[in-house]
């Protein structure tokens, strides 16, 4: 396995195989001024115009969502990531995400903007037409129209191509007849535009560009839902609904290339949003900590309160490494491209597909972390966390979609997997050559080091071990079942876990070690402390998760080679977790908010 380094972006699933220099990741530290005064216009945004009306949103008040969004509109927010020739401001992909992760805090507000924002606009700009382009894009990025994006059906969710949804050409050949139904579809209440899949002739998915007023389009009731609630969510229906040939997205029977491409942005945007959520309700949770008084004492000082402020602190700031770190992955191929010639928007699209693998780890992990920090929330604030009079009860609803949609958690994992090994069998990745060469060292005596470590010698050598781990359990899988793998879920689960667990620490300890070399170690003991604690428990769980693998799929000597070889590369000297977080909490204490 590789230990050498460059300042070379890594490809895309590369992580596995490689490691990466800290100085070519970017932090969120390095965010500019520009940057912040984004970020500081959409926290205004959320304090002036949503958090008062939290109520009145998620009763759904007509009319409500829809003036928000115009209301966003008119100070720019919804064409941050559009191109200026279509009226929008053309900021970069750091820009777009940043601003997303404010407004991530915006419970169902977030939920419509984004969509709007996301899968209601990205497939008109990526894939449209000129003329397409230019009679939506406009009016999106200001909010005169709203968009939507209907995929879902009532039979077909992750087995999106199964769609019924038909579409014939009429006899005079001027329009597409659509008919069918759609569910779950967000803003379906007050969109304008709808960008729908059909499949032409039966069989040739496609996607087309609905306006509301098309005659043959109408919609369900508003879905009763368990968070996200003001959030319109409802079933679209299509009897004989004529659509204009003109308004045919991309060609007919490459709808799948919209679909999924769309998402894999999504998913990054999706796991940045939950990223705003978790910081708000973390800065919520040492609020109430600290106010809150049993046994004459606040209960931010007892152990067991520092210990889960301190855990929701230690996997924000994972998840937070994480994901800037693929933003800036995904800003610097945008960039290449766009340098070979490619228009912005599709530099964009071929970016964030290059780094699929990585959107959907973060999707995954974006999603747990915040369920985490909400279920944590709630037992901070005890029974106030029970009553929809306090905050953590809409939190703790709203975030529990966000591991259903954007593709369900359990696909996200199986499709990041699958995309790391379809690449290695393409060629473009070479897990053949680490893996052999694991296997070898996993007959060689082990190097027990000199006992003495320079600054994260020690947590550099955990996370290459944890890739040897990795690259030790896949091998076996794909060796052993070949071309059934595919059926061998829980093992590819447990595969999954893996890859996440290594990509998020590796992401935490490639910050902190940038943050080191530019601030000096003594202003980063707390950044440092977190980066441990998050490796010591990850290296926990990659063990089990290689364990539960490793024992499905192997027995007698064989098994037990490979568990002795995960044991090896689960190691790491070991760290005192209690000192560490309860230093993290007394900071977060003190500030009385997450302040990292
Ligand atoms: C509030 C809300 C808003 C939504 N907004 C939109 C929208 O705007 N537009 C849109 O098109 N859709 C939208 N959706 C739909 C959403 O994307 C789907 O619900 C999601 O993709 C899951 O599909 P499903 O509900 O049919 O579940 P299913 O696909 O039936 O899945 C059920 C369970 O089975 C698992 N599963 C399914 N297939 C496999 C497999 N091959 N291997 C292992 N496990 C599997 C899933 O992970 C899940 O746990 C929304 C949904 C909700 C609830």
């Amino acid at each position: 396995m590789s230990t050498t380094t460059s300042s070379k972006s890594l490809k895309g699933g590369e992580f596995v195989i490689k490691s990466t220099d800290p100085q070519s990741v970017f932090i969120p530290e390095e965010f500019s001024e520009e940057h912040r005064m984004m970020a500081d216009m959409a926290h205004e945004f959320l304090v002036q115009h949503v958090y008062p009306h939290l109520d009145r949103i998620d009763a759904l008040e007509p009319g409500l969502m829809a003036s928000l969004l115009d209301k966003a509109g008119e100070l720019g927010m919804l064409g941050v990531s559009i191109p200026e020739e279509y009226g929008g401001f053309g900021k970069d992909f750091l820009t777009g995400m940043l601003m997303t992760e404010v407004l991530g805090a915006g419970h169902s507000f977030s939920v419509a903007m984004a969509a709007h924002t996301g899968i209601g606009t990205l497939p008109i700009l990526y894939f449209g037409t000129a003329q397409q382009k230019a009679r939506y894009l406009p009016k999106l990025s200001t909010g005169e129209w709203k968009g939507s994006y209907c995929l879902t059906e009532p039979g077909s969710g992750s087995d999106a191509l199964a769609a019924k949804t038909k579409a014939v050409l009429s006899a005079d050949g001027k329009h597409y007849l659509l008919n069918g139904q759609k569910m779950w579809i967000t803003n379906a209440g007050f969109a304008d535009v709808f960008t729908v899949f059909a499949q032409v002739d039966g069989d040739k998915f496609t996607g087309f560009i609905v306006e509301k007023g098309y005659e043959g389009l109408s919609l369900g009731e508003e879905e009763h839902k368990m968070g996200i609630k003001g959030s319109s969510t409802r079933q679209v229906f299509f009897m004989d609904c004529k659509v204009p040939v003109e308004n045919v997205l991309g060609e007919i029977g490459k709808g799948h290339l919209i679909a999924f491409n769309i998402l894999n942005i999504g998913r990054a945007k999706l796991a940045v949003a939950a990223l705003g959520g978790s910081k708000q309700v973390c800065t919520q949770s040492v609020d109430y900590a600290n106010t809150r008084q049993q046994f004459k004492l606040p209960i931010s000082k007892f152990g067991a309160i520092k210990h889960k402020l301190a855990e929701q602190a230690i996997r924000i700031f994972a998840m937070e490494s994480a994901i800037y770190r693929v933003s800036n992955l995904i800003e610097q191929k945008e960039q290449e491209l766009m340098a070979a010639g490619q228009p912005m928007e599709k530099a964009l699209l071929g970016a964030a597909e290059e780094y699929a693998v990585e959107c959907a780890i973060l999707k995954v992990a974006g999603s747990e972390v915040l369920d985490f920090v909400v279920d944590e929330g709630v037992q901070i604030y005890g029974g106030y966390g029970y009553s929809a009079d306090f905050p953590m009860d809409r939190a703790y609803r709203d975030s529990r979609i966000n591991r259903i949609f954007e593709g369900t958690n359990e696909i996200n994992r199986l499709l990041a997997v699958d995309m790391i090994l379809k690449r290695a069998m393409k060629g473009e990745l070479d897990l053949m050559g680490p893996a052999m060469a694991v296997q070898k060292e996993l007959m060689a005596i082990p190097d027990f080091g000199n006992g003495e470590s320079k600054l994260f010698e020690e947590e550099n050598k955990a996370i290459a071990n944890m890739k040897k781990a990795l690259l030790m359990v896949a091998g076996t899988a794909v060796q052993k079942y070949m071309m059934t793998l595919a059926k061998e879920q829980e093992i590819l689960m447990r595969i999954a876990d893996m890859a996440i667990d290594i990509y998020m620490a590796e992401s935490i300890l490639l910050r902190v070690q940038k943050l080191t070399s530019l601030k000096g170690e003594g202003e980063c003991a707390l950044q440092m402390d977190m980066a441990r604690v998050y490796l010591s428990d990850a290296l926990d769980r990659l063990h089990i998760s290689g364990k539960n693998a490793v024992n499905a799929m192997s027995e007698g000597d064989e098994q037990r080679m490979l568990l002795m070889g995960l044991r090896r590369f689960s190691k790491m000297a070991p760290v005192n977790t209690v000192e560490a977080r309860r230093r993290v909490a007394s900071k977060m204490i003190t500030e009385g908010k997450y302040c990292f």
